[in-house]
């Protein structure tokens, strides 16, 4: 048994959520996909820029993979500097902004974060976050995002 430890979330800069906004809805109806930059603190993670790129998966409507030269090129990009690629996002045309069944199959970097939007109807919907939960058989594990620049109505009451 694992007792997760200090409370970890995700601080998603403006930037960032709406550059995937953006790509989301622009793929639409096929899945939209890039990488996240940023860094890991000791609360989670901290992303300040999200980059779209293209949807190199034959079946771009239902799968992704996001375009390895884009990965590389950032890579490179950011050797040396305070940031690093931290995860990707990807999103679900008409679906649930939650791993599918090919996302399981498909997850093997327990470092990454993915954030996965619903675009429904063609819109931003629901943007959730998720890692690999440690273990033999690892379950996505939810991970809270915070929006710094979003004055929503989520703060306790
Ligand atoms: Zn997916």
């Amino acid at each position: 048994m694992t007792v997760p430890a200090a409370p970890v979330v995700i601080r998603l800069e403006p930037d960032a959520a709406s550059a995937i906004a953006r790509a989301a809805e622009e793929a639409y109806p096929n899945e939209a996909c890039g990488v996240l930059v940023g860094r890991i603190g000791e609360n989670g993670w901290h992303v300040i820029q999200a980059v779209a790129g293209a949807n190199v998966h034959p079946e771009p409507r239902h799968r992704f993979e996001v375009d390895p030269r884009l990965v590389f090129d950032w890579m490179r990009r950011l050797r040396g500097g305070p940031h690093a690629l931290v995860g990707h996002f990807h999103s679900h045309p008409d679906g649930p902004a939650e791993p599918s069944a090919t996302d399981r199959e498909s997850a093997y970097d327990r470092s990454a974060i993915w954030l996965i939007a619903a675009v429904p109807g063609g819109r931003l919907g629901a943007l959730r976050a998720f890692r690999l939960g440690k273990g033999a058989d690892p379950p996505f594990v939810e991970v809270p995002v915070e929006q710094p620049g979003c004055s929503g109505s989520a703060a306790g009451a």
